[in-house]
């Protein structure tokens, strides 16, 4: 089976070589895994998350009456943390999500970036395209998500202007015009069926437990401040989310095989020696 996954990261070490604007990343802080989506199915076909953005101001939730307009309740005091995520004793900065099957049939068509590749025999370019896209995000002092950024620390399409995507197919064409390995990018060229015939199968990378994966998340603050006036007298919700995980590791990964409609773990078998 091919692991996609691994590919990804191969063509993005590549990338990063011969593309310019792109040479400030090490893909060793870069970690690519995959999430199930259905190919005929709405939604990104990549994310990039963040995990270097610093923990925000301390703040709180609050309930307003809606005819008076007086806050009736608010919850404690809370932080919001990235996670730490760490592959091969090496803390990665950011991850990539792949959205397995449905980016493998990624077409132009409907795309806002179609006007920019106008053969159709460079329809397996959106792909490329999407690689990159997401390594454009990366910020060059790697505090966040290049120019769009949001609570969360993810990003993906349609939240940015023409520009960045004209800038992005412009790398397409650079990393392309330094006449990379074909054996490099030529899986994106197929489509999930054919990858499927040549190859068995297509996994992918994945934290468990599945679908789960390392997110910014809410962290009561141990230490309440004190309030302005009018929020003292104020019903304090108290803190109920359960202690969410603060750190992922080797432990947390496995191989998934994605089908067209599911997903299942891969087990890989060990090879075992017995004397006779
Ligand atoms: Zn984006």
């Amino acid at each position: 089976m091919i692991n996609y996954t691994e590919q990804l990261t191969v063509l993005m070490r590549d990338v990063v070589k011969r593309v310019p604007t792109l040479s400030f990343i090490d893909i060793d802080d870069v970690f690519v895994f995959g999430r199930f989506g259905r190919a005929e199915a709405e939604g990104p076909f990549a994310t990039c998350h963040c995990l270097t953005m610093p923990p925000s101001e301390p703040g709180y939730y609050f309930w307003r009456d809606r005819r008076s307009g007086e806050i009736t309740r608010r919850s404690e005091w809370f932080v919001t943390k990235s996670p730490t995520v760490t592959v091969n004793d090496h803390q990665v900065k950011y991850l990539i999500s792949f959205t397995l099957p449905r980016f493998c049939d990624q077409s132009l068509g409907r795309s806002r970036k179609e006007r920019f590749y106008r053969r159709a025999t460079d329809a397996w370019v959106a792909k490329l395209d999407t690689v990159i896209h997401e390594l454009y995000h990366i910020d060059p002092e790697q505090k966040g998500i290049r120019r769009i950024e949001r609570e969360d620390g993810t990003c993906c399409a349609h939240s940015h202007g023409p520009q960045f995507l004209s800038n992005v197919a412009e790398m397409v064409s650079q990393y392309l015009d330094t006449s990379p390995q074909p054996s490099t990018y030529d899986f994106l060229k197929h489509d999930f069926d054919t990858l499927e015939a040549l190859y068995g199968g297509v996994t992918g990378t994945s934290f468990r437990p599945f679908p789960s994966y390392p997110q910014r998340f809410q962290e009561r603050l141990a230490e309440q401040p004190s309030c302005s006036p009018e929020l003292t007298a104020v019903d304090v919700e108290p803190w109920r989310e359960p202690t969410p995980r603060a750190s992922f590791c080797d432990d947390d990964l496995h191989v998934r095989q994605f089908l067209r409609a599911s997903s299942r773990k891969v087990t890989i078998e060990k090879r075992q020696f017995r004397a006779a």
